[in-house]
């Protein structure tokens, strides 16, 4: 009871909020229904996943072959979700957990902590990370450590130069040298790729032998087989299916969307020199499910 009191007297405002939000909630059950409560991966603060929306029916560009509202239900619920303290998203925070899971087996339980051992030298100083979406991924937000590359796919930036940090690099031709990374980050970029084998196996190429990809791509499990929707064909994208995009922050008009990928995707992965599996995640309450691919680099 005494520090209830302590909280109640330090923390004012917070109070003030949280007596509103309970209040609010408790007025309007609809404010809280697909929200979660829990652990954040990322930041590893407890607290509220607030469920919101990317997808509107009306968008233009935020579009996709098949989408329905089934699907794109889920994509709001996977996208969002977002924690109040570090702004991150389901899925984003699935990715984080398998990775911890990965290396850490459940004994670092968040990417903050995770840096925090990296900058003290708790932390195996030879693990290095490479993440492709510096701007929505596990690592955005959080401190700047020499072990964690960011790069992003940039349109007029020269490979392997750095604006603000961040480093252009394509997926198709990394500037990195062989057996660099511990692990390589992707998470739903593959489907926006022209040419996506030719990533897949230049994230091969770049991991260290023990290494280990983490992929997610939006997944509709009642798709089966993946399928190639466009392509490019002397620096135009042909279309060979109903045209598609992403919102993305870094363009206006949207990313392209090149493949569909299909519940064969795992098995299609492991005829590319990988040992591919998925962890598989759900919502609490809304039972929606979040995908993250680990590809384990095979050697021969
Ligand atoms: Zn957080």
């Amino acid at each position: 009871m005494q520090e209830l009191q302590w909280v109640l007297l330090m923390h004012p405002i917070s109070t003030i909020k949280y007596i509103a939000q309970s209040a609010y909630a408790f007025w309007n059950p609809e404010y809280c229904k697909d929200d979660e409560f829990g652990r954040c991966s990322i930041c590893g603060n407890y607290g509220r996943f607030k469920h919101g929306l990317v997808v509107r029916p009306e968008s233009e560009i935020a579009v996709s072959c098949g989408w329905d509202k089934q699907f794109t239900e889920e994509i709001n619920i996977t996208n969002t979700l977002k924690c109040r303290y570090c702004a991150s998203k389901f899925r984003v925070r699935c990715a984080a957990e398998s990775m911890l899971k990965y290396f850490w087996k459940g004994k670092i339980i968040s990417v903050a902590e995770l840096l925090n051992g990296i900058s003290e030298g708790r932390i195996d100083a030879n693990w290095h990370a490479l993440e492709t979406t510096a701007n929505d991924g596990i690592f955005t937000g959080l401190r700047s450590v020499n072990n964690v590359v960011r790069s992003e796919y940039f349109d007029n930036i020269e490979r392997g130069r750095c604006k603000d940090g961040v480093r252009s690099e394509d997926l198709q031709d990394l500037t990195f040298s062989d057996n660099a990374f511990d692990v390589v980050i992707a998470l739903d970029v593959f489907e926006h790729i022209s040419d996506p084998l030719k990533a897949f196996a230049e994230v091969r190429r770049a991991l260290k032998p023990s290494g280990v990809g983490i992929i997610t791509v939006p997944l509709d499990r009642r798709i089966i087989k993946t399928k190639t929707i466009a392509k490019m064909d002397s620096g135009k994208i042909v279309y060979l299916d109903k045209q598609a995009y992403h919102s993305d922050p870094l363009r206006k008009e949207g990313a392209p969307v090149f493949t569909e990928f299909g519940m064969d995707m795992v098995d299609n992965l492991s005829s590319l020199g990988y040992n591919a599996s998925w962890d598989i995640y759900k919502t609490r309450r809304t039972g929606v499910e979040q995908r993250v691919i680990l590809l384990k680099k095979v050697t021969v």
